[in-house]
């Protein structure tokens, strides 16, 4: 297929390695019983950046429009164990500016050292001034982001705000749509298309910039978003609003549609950041056929969303599926007391 060049007009900052591989996994494969291919995209895998993950690939497009703002502070939000604050922190590091986060408590869980590892502990390390706060989960606009972007307004700085997940950023979504041009040139190499791609979903952007990415070739329900937010109703609202707005930016020349957009709700019990016994076994499963570590977060939940599908029926026979590890591997350190006996 022809080369698309979706994101000519934007501006990329390179914070990861480049192309991320596609790996083929035989052992999984084989444990699920050989009849779906299953390969992983490793976006897990994409940067020296404080151990990367997807949100480095939108920031990539992020931080032009920030420096271009003269910002000196780069503001964001998002669960004490956030992936996403980890890699904002991270990018603040590397570019010089200060970073200010606020940390909600989206997760119920009470691990001892929750608060103090693994994400957390990365992010207090690169220097990010981060702050809990009580608030619950949720995924919109809060008051206390806009109030963190304030407070560095009254000390003089000259804030950047990036929203949780940098997912209702105008800029959000384009780096999952160059994951889909990545994609696209990886199958011309390999000789082959992939029938779906699996794809851990929360605050959207992932999900609506492969969306918007694969529209161009007419897979965009091919992209079996699967949610971990527990919240379906505003997590499938954002994904529309994301994807029908990043198609108008690109000029895709398309509308997107609600037969484009396509979420499977049933993997994200018990609650946003508490993992089922399903997800534990997913989990386990992963690690022990591939060493391939997912988190009880996100991955888990799309490892498990993926692995149950396989075992339903749900890609036909022969079927190549892409499941693209987003990262978050970190944030299994705060479940310490779940995985005591592995
Ligand atoms: C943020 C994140 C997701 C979800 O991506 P969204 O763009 O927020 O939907 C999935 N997996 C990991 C590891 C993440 O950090």
């Amino acid at each position: 297929m022809k080369k698309l060049n979706l994101l000519k007009n934007f501006e990329r900052y390179p914070l990861t390695f480049g192309k991320t591989p596609i790996e083929y996994l035989p052992r999984l494969t084989e444990a699920l019983g050989g009849k779906v291919d299953i390969y992983a995209k490793r976006e897990d895998c994409n940067s020296g950046l404080a151990m990367g993950g997807n949100k480095l690939r939108k920031l990539e497009f992020i931080v032009p429009d920030a420096i271009a703002a003269g910002a000196d502070t780069l503001v964001s939000i998002g669960g004490v164990q956030s992936n996403h604050t980890r890699m904002v922190a991270a990018t603040a590091a590397k570019l010089g500016m200060k970073c200010r986060l606020v940390q909600e408590s989206w997760v119920p869980h009470e691990d001892a050292v929750y608060d103090r590892v693994g994400n957390i502990l990365m992010t207090r390390l690169m220097g990010a001034d981060s702050r809990i706060v009580d608030d619950g989960f949720d995924i919109g606009i809060r008051s206390s982001y806009e109030e963190a972007i304030q407070s560095v307004k009254d000390e003089g700085g000259i804030p950047y705000g990036i929203p949780a997940g940098g997912s209702v950023h105008k800029y959000g979504a384009l780096g999952y749509i160059a994951f889909a041009e990545e994609v696209r040139e990886q199958e011309e190499e390999l000789g082959f298309s992939f029938d779906f791609i699996v794809v851990c979903v929360v605050t959207g952007s992932t999900q609506a910039g492969m969306i918007v990415g694969f529209k161009a070739d007419g897979r965009a329900d091919k992209v079996i978003g699967i949610d971990a937010s527990g919240t379906i109703d505003k997590t499938r609202a954002q994904v529309t609003e994301i994807a029908k707005n990043a198609a108008k930016l690109i000029k895709l020349g398309q509308t997107i549609t609600t037969e484009d957009i396509h979420i499977n709700p049933d993997y994200a019990y018990p609650a946003y950041g508490i993992p089922s016994n399903e997800t534990n076994e997913a989990i386990r499963l992963a690690a022990r056929t591939e060493a391939m570590i997912t988190d009880p977060v996100y991955e888990g939940k799309s490892m498990q969303g993926m692995i149950d599908l396989v075992k339903k029926g749900f890609f036909p026979s022969g079927s190549k599926v892409l499941y693209a590890h987003l990262g978050g591997a970190p944030a299994i350190n705060g479940y310490s007391y779940t995985y005591r006996n592995g």
